[in-house]
Parts: C-alpha cells; sequence; structure tokens
C-alpha cells in the first residue's frame, strides 16, 4: 500500500501526531492527550488490533506536559523503538504536585536517561529507505537561544516530505528562534521549509508567537491548529495571520483547519493526491 497517513489527533490543548508510513512504520510526534481517555489507548485498538506492540519512532519536539501527557502509558503499551527528543531539556520538573504530573515528569527523564546509545543507522527514520521512501528531517532547536525556564526554546521543527507533499511540524517554538532560523538559514529551512502543502501551527496558534518570515517561507496551503478553547487565543485572529494558500474543503474555502472545530484531522497521500478527512469523534 502506497500510502502515507498523517494524523493531527484532538488532544485538547496539546499536541499529538500520528505518522504511518508506506511500508507502515509506525511514528509519533509528540503524545499529547485527552486527559480522560488515552490517546495511546485509542492507537492500540485502531492500528495494532487491541495489543500492544511498539512504536518505531517517539520524536518529542520539547517535554512540556501538553506534548508528553501520555507519555507514561506509551511505555507501558507501545516502547518506542527509537526516541528522538532534545535531552538538553531533560530533567524536567513536574507541572503540579500531583500524582500523575509527578509520574510524567518522573516517566520522560528516565526515559532520556535510558536511550543513552546512538541510534543504529538500521532504525534511523531519517533515511527515506527505512520509512517507504519519506523524506523525515528534524531541525533541532536553536543552542544559543536556549533558555531551561522556557522549554518552549528547545522545541524542533519536522519536515516531512513524501511524492512532492510537504508537512512542516513546529513544537511550541518562539516566534525568535522561527525568526533565528529563517535568518541565518540554520540546517537549511529556507529551502526545506518552503512551499509546504499543511504547516502544524507553532505553539498552537498562538498570535503573539506568530514569525512572519517563517510563515511567508512555509508558505502552506493549509495551516493545522492543535488547540481546545483556551482563554489565549482566538480563532479569528490566529485564522487571519495563518492565512495560506487555501483549498476548498466540501466546497468551503478553507485556510486554518483547529483540532477543535474539525476534531482529528487525517491526510492521506495515495497515487499523487493528497485527500483530507475529519473526524470529531472521540479521536
Ligand atoms: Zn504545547
Amino acid at each position: 500500500m502506497n500510502e502515507l497517513k498523517i494524523i493531527f489527533y484532538d488532544v485538547e490543548h496539546g499536541s499529538c501526531t500520528h505518522i504511518i508510513t508506506p511500508n507502515g512504520k509506525q511514528i509519533l510526534v509528540d503524545v499529547g492527550s485527552k486527559s480522560d481517555k488515552s490517546i495511546v489507548d485509542y492507537i492500540c485498538n485502531r492500528y495494532f488490533n487491541g495489543r500492544n506492540g511498539s512504536l518505531d519512532a517517539l520524536i518529542i519536539t520539547h517535554p512540556h506536559e501538553d506534548h508528553i501527557y501520555d507519555l507514561p502509558r506509551l511505555l507501558e503499551r507501545l516502547y518506542p523503538k527509537v526516541l528522538y527528543r532534545p535531552t538538553e531539556a531533560f530533567d524536567i520538573e513536574p507541572l503540579q504536585r500531583t500524582p500523575v504530573h509527578i509520574k510524567i515528569a518522573d516517566v520522560a527523564n528516565r526515559m532520556n536517561v535510558s536511550y543513552n546509545n546512538p541510534i543504529q543507522s538500521t532504525e534511523n527514520i531519517c533515511n527515506p529507505q527505512n520509512v517507504g521512501g519519506v523524506n523525515i528531517l528534524i531541525i533541532p532547536f536553536v543552542p544559543q537561544l536556549q533558555n531551561k525556564k522556557d522549554l518552549n526554546t528547545y522545541s524542533s521543527v519536522i519536515v516531512l516530505e513524501y511524492k512532492g507533499f510537504k508537512f512542516i511540524l513546529t513544537g511550541d517554538n518562539p516566534k525568535d528562534q522561527l525568526q533565528y532560523m529563517i535568518e541565518n538559514n540554520y540546517y537549511g529551512i529556507k529551502l526545506f521549509a518552503k512551499d509546504a502543502t499543511i504547516l502544524l501551527a507553532p505553539h498552537h496558534g498562538r498570535t503573539g508567537e506568530f514569525c512572519n518570515d517563517f510563515f511567508r517561507c512555509v508558505n502552506p496551503i493549509l495551516t493545522v491548529v492543535s488547540d481546545k478553547s483556551v482563554g489565549h487565543i482566538t480563532p479569528e485572529e490566529s485564522s487571519n495571520v495563518y492565512r495560506g494558500r487555501g483549498a476548498n474543503l466540501h466546497g468551503r474555502n478553507r485556510y486554518v483547519l483547529t483540532t477543535r472545530n474539525d476534531g482529528s484531522i487525517v491526510f492521506s497521500i495515495t497515487d499523487g493526491h493528497c485527500t483530507i478527512s475529519t473526524n470529531t469523534e472521540n479521536y
């Protein structure tokens, strides 16, 4: 099956992107979850016949809780073969002193230490041969801008490209970091991120972190905002600033899709086409 599937799950105020490559590799970028329904349980039921399995890779853009909420469950049920994360951002502190928060931080810190071996090239998802011809580039955070008090500064940018379709996944990258990356053509980002199909908006689409130069470079057809109704964002503002090239979906011109309104958003790329479907049921 020559299909690449990319799913942006509706995980409240958090982020979880599921990539299923044409050769069946299962990769997650971040593992945010609804607080009352485990995303890992959903993935096991839907893609692993209800059983436990192992992920081919987990990429943690940065270890803020909304991006690693279901990590304890992931370790129990879908232990990843490869873990990409900004090692320097650890150890992390729990957000609050409750058992749930303490466990998340504890598991994340232990996981960071346990994956201290070099990644074997045979498992490396950044080699297209291993992932069905998908090009995956992980652009790490800018060392000069890192700040332990703000874990967002450790966010990476991930570029996925397959058969002419390009997805740019950001973490919660601050505006300054994105500006730096563009101005310095960091890791060749200006070419790699240029003219994308889909952008996963930085920092859940917060307009205060909107970086115009970055957005103009990415120039996406559609922007996905992973968010839920929280106080610091208004959807109108986000859809205005993240207005890319646009696409007609079901008779409507769309520029921004949000998990809060559209639910989980699924992109399937096969036979030179990219199809989009949304699902407002739970996950
Ligand atoms: Zn976040």
